[in-house]
């Protein structure tokens, strides 16, 4: 806050009037007027003296006004070199070469990024990533277990990681996306301490994955390709605007957990848990809203169909 009132304290200095102060720091005349007396309160000292519709400065302020100068620039230097303008992207490859090549001062870019949405024709990691190497920008990692679907594999799929040792699935997916040149960080969304502990035992001398490893990978990717399971990745950017209030990825969860164990206790999960209140997958209206919100363009409504014959039959 102090900084912020130093800059306020020096706009209004520089320009001379209150009023064009305000204009420039975008806020109301009476709070910059607030901002700079809570300056004086904080530092003690009186920087400037009202007169009517003018001030006069203080030496104090007058001390301040010059020592200011010098810290906001040292601020903004430090700024520039530690704030990056970046995206976080959802859509397709091409219409991210088109932002980059229209918005060069774009200088990071934030995709999603996993060993099952790689070759994925809706998602696109692999082009994505591409692209973001052809314009040369450093990249973000989101989405590295697909919203937890490659923590809590198929039992098929976990025995092929399980031949390989005692780490967890979650490694071999993390360490898949951060194998990669060019990515910086790779926010593994974990939700508890042990998930933590687990990442950080991989993560502190990383190592991206050997052949024998990439190779279990691949069996794992042709696994999930057999499966044909709702990409949904528990997002929820689509419940806000869903008029009946339906738990969309939650009944996708309880739609792929079916697929992957053929396990009764999700039609418990759907009756009983997630569409309680008139929150069956069969009450949607179509009314498309969730669509528009979707950041993996799912065909929501056409899958809520899929969910009623699964689980309202
Ligand atoms: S289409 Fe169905 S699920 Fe989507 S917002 Fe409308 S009512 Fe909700
Ligand atoms: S917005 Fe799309 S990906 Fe996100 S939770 Fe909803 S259906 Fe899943």
């Amino acid at each position: 806050m102090m900084l912020r009132q130093l800059q306020y304290f020096h706009t209004v200095v520089q320009t001379g009037s209150f009023t064009e102060a305000a204009e420039q720091c975008f806020i109301s005349q009476s709070a910059i007027s607030q901002q700079i007396k809570a300056l004086e309160n904080d530092l003690g000292v009186k920087l400037l003296i009202r007169e009517n519709r003018s001030f006069s400065l203080t030496e104090a302020g007058e001390y301040l006004y010059h020592k200011s100068e010098q810290l906001l620039e040292d601020f903004e230097r430090i700024k520039n070199k530690t704030i990056k303008i970046g995206i976080s992207f959802h859509d397709k490859a091409v219409v991210l070469e088109q932002i980059l090549t229209e918005y060069p001062q774009i200088e990071v870019v934030q995709i999603q990024f996993n060993y099952v949405d790689y070759d994925d024709t809706a998602v696109e990691s692999r082009k994505c990533y591409e692209i973001c190497r052809k314009y040369g920008k450093p990249i973000i990692v989101m989405e590295p277990v697909k919203g937890g679907n490659l923590v809590n594999l198929p039992e098929s799929a976990k025995n092929i990681f399980e031949e390989l040792g005692e780490n967890s699935p979650a490694s071999y997916a993390i360490r898949f996306a951060a194998g990669f040149e060019g990515i910086d960080i790779v926010l593994s969304g974990m939700s508890s301490y042990e998930q933590m502990v687990d990442n950080i035992s991989y993560m502190k001398d990383f190592q991206p994955l050997n052949n024998t490893e990439m190779e279990a990978v691949k069996k794992v990717q042709e696994i999930f390709k057999g499966m044909n399971l709702i990409p949904c990745t528990a997002c929820r950017y689509c419940e806000a605007g869903c008029p009946k209030k339906i738990s969309i990825p939650d009944l996708f969860a309880v739609m792929n957990t079916k697929q992957i164990y053929h396990d009764w206790n999700a039609d418990y999960y759907y009756n009983n848990v997630h569409t309680t209140q008139g929150r069956k997958a069969s009450d949607c209206i179509k009314c498309g809203k969730c669509e528009k919100a979707c950041p993996q363009h799912l065909k929501i409504r056409k899958l809520l169909e899929d969910v009623v014959k699964e689980f309202e039959k």
